[in-house]
């Protein structure tokens, strides 16, 4: 009897199993063809200074809509581009249409964008990016290129010159979702950043606030003495708001102070910011 109900276990493994590889399967030729019908766009969420409460820029988040209201994640699609070999097409796509979005954004407002982890060991990125922002006609003072930790780790050298190429380009670079690696610290002594983005998980208020308080704090002072502007995500409520400005954190961003939009809200938004602009 064990050996039989083991046998059906396994079959079930099997077609669970076979079933993954099917979605999976189905998946990819679906983001194939998202990708050529160019339904995968960059939406808009603000980054806000804290003290000026302007904004300085928006992050390009990319959004596959399969149906209306129906979107699935970038943190789904974008690892399976990776291993479908189309990472390539899709962030030159996302990255040509962020840039003639932001063309049309005050000269104040900043365009932060994501570049995924495996890019990173591409000798030909930093090239791709250069080129993509001249073609647009946006100032590189205008991008900012957001990697994570474990982007740096992949392939170090190769990670350092494209790094350093975009610096030398006068394009700013992040750290993003800090302090989730295993050697965040490291990476602040061995490369170069304009800004470091504390991963959400440091801002939900848990119930070790003292303890998150302390650490948040320490991140912000570590930015100030190494001339790094600090960004917190996932800002939700008015109280981490108050929270971090009282800290000096430089920039905020998250549900709090504004959603993801589409290009056409984003453009408003900043039209409603320049008319604020000149009424003060
Ligand atoms: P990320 O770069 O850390 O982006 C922040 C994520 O947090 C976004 O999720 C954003 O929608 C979400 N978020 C913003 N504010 C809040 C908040 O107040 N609360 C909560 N709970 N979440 C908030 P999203 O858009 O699903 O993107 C997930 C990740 O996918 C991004 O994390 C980024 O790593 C990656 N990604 C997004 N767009 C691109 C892209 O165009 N290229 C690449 N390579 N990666 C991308
Ligand atoms: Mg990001
Ligand atoms: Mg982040
Ligand atoms: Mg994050």
């Amino acid at each position: 009897a064990a050996k039989k109900a083991r046998r059906n276990t396994l079959a079930r493994f099997d077609a669970a199993m076979e079933m993954e590889a099917v979605r999976r399967a189905t998946m990819e030729t679906e983001l194939r063809r998202a990708i050529r019908a160019r339904s995968i766009v960059p939406h808009y969420q603000p980054l806000i200074d804290l003290r000026s409460n302007e904004i300085v820029a928006f992050e390009a988040l990319a959004r596959w809509q399969t149906s209306p209201g129906q979107y699935v994640s970038p943190a789904e699609f974008i690892p399976l581009a990776e291993e479908a070999g189309l990472i390539v097409e899709l962030t030159d796509q996302l990255l040509r249409q962020a840039c003639a979005d932001a063309v049309r954004w005050p000269e104040s407002i900043s365009l932060s964008f994501n570049i995924s982890p495996t890019q990173l060991s591409d000798p030909l990125l930093g090239l791709r990016i250069i080129r993509a922002l001249n073609e647009s006609g946006l100032s590189p003072r205008r991008l900012e290129v957001e990697v994570t930790e474990s982007a740096l780790i992949n392939d170090t050298k190769t990670a350092r010159r494209i790094l350093d190429d975009l610096t030398a380009a006068g394009i700013r670079i992040a750290l993003d979702d800090f302090g989730t690696g295993y050697s965040s610290l490291s990476q602040l002594t061995h490369f170069h950043f304009d800004k470091i983005k504390i991963d959400r998980s440091f801002i939900r208020s848990g119930d070790d606030s003292e303890r998150q308080d302390k650490v948040v704090r320490a991140i912000i002072a570590l930015g100030l003495g190494l001339g790094i502007k600090i960004t917190a995500e996932g800002i939700e409520s008015e109280s981490q708001l108050r929270w971090l400005a009282d800290l000096g954190c430089d920039i905020g961003q998250g549900y709090f102070l504004g959603y993801p939009a589409d290009a056409r809200q984003a453009a408003a938004l900043c039209l409603h910011e320049a008319r604020r602009g000149l009424l003060n």
